[in-house]
């Protein structure tokens, strides 16, 4: 793959950013030590009408019980989830009550793009425009991801699919409580177990420790190789934290190209 650098730079919207994080290196370093105790800020809204929605593989019949009453699994739920099919997990997500996030959500924010995809993006919950359209990463944040896809030359919906940890939108965009992601990850990961992508780009903090049952931070864990159930795992920062810490945008960058080159690599091994 041949990329201009910066062309790459430009969608990244780096080139100011750029020439400043040479001239205030110490100014950045004291950035990057204070952004490591702040939050992701919440989702912001942005019409994303135009993006395109893969369909999901064809459905296979869904269980009797499942299709009755596809979120209350009063036993075994999570092998029930283990076993469900693409359809049956989004009509089983759809339905959840699993946990309180059901009482305050407009809908379920199942995820977006090729459920086949070698590519896959999480992040951590819909914010309030995710929760109204029911897409992942909309608003200012996704603007911004798309911008960092293009940057790797990926498109939303071409060869990478982009879900959150939490398929409900926590209240005033908090963070989601650990008995929440414990009822909510088995969903995340039957997709993954589903799709079976090359590689997983964990977008924040929520999504970091979440995949990788941590307490480490997005700057500990990113610049190396993780795994996630078999699934190489790269770590970077959150778009939205991304807005607001714009010198942080460089390191995005880097991590965008390890794993365009780690994408390179596993592709490679998967032809030998
Ligand atoms: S957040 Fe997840 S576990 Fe909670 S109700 Fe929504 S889909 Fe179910």
């Amino acid at each position: 793959m041949s990329l201009n650098r910066d062309d790459m730079l430009r969608e990244l919207e780096l080139l100011p950013v750029w020439k400043l994080r040479e001239a205030s290196a110490a100014k950045a370093q004291a950035v990057d030590a204070k952004a490591q105790t702040q939050q992701p800020e919440p989702l912001m809204p942005q019409n994303a009408d135009e993006v395109p929605v893969a369909p999901v593989p064809e459905a296979v019949e869904v269980p009797a019980e499942v299709k009755a009453e596809p979120a209350v699994f009063a036993e075994n739920r999570l092998e029930q989830i283990r076993h469900l099919d693409w359809q049956a997990l989004q009509d089983c997500v759809q339905g959840c009550v699993a946990c309180e996030l059901s009482a305050t959500r407009s809908q379920t924010v199942f995820g977006v793009g090729d459920p086949h995809a070698e590519w896959l993006f999480v992040g951590e919950a819909p914010g309030v425009e995710e929760d109204r359209k029911g897409e992942p990463f909309v608003g200012q944040a996704g603007k911004l991801l798309d911008n960092m896809l293009a940057a790797i030359k990926l498109k939303r919906g071409h060869n990478t699919y982009i879900a959150n940890i939490m398929k409900c939108r926590p209240p005033e965009n908090r963070d989601p409580h650990r008995g929440e992601v414990t009822q909510c990850e088995p969903f995340l990961e039957r997709q993954v177990a589903l799709m079976q992508p090359k590689l997983i780009l964990a977008l924040g903090r929520v999504a970091a420790q979440t995949l990788l049952q941590t307490d480490a931070t997005v700057a500990e864990l990113r610049g190396r190789l993780h795994s996630y159930n078999g699934v190489p795992v790269i770590v970077t920062y959150h778009p939205a934290y991304l807005l607001r810490n714009l010198t942080d945008k460089a390191k995005a960058w880097e991590d965008l190209c390890y794993a365009r080159r780690t994408m390179q690599e596993l592709q490679a091994a998967t032809q030998a």
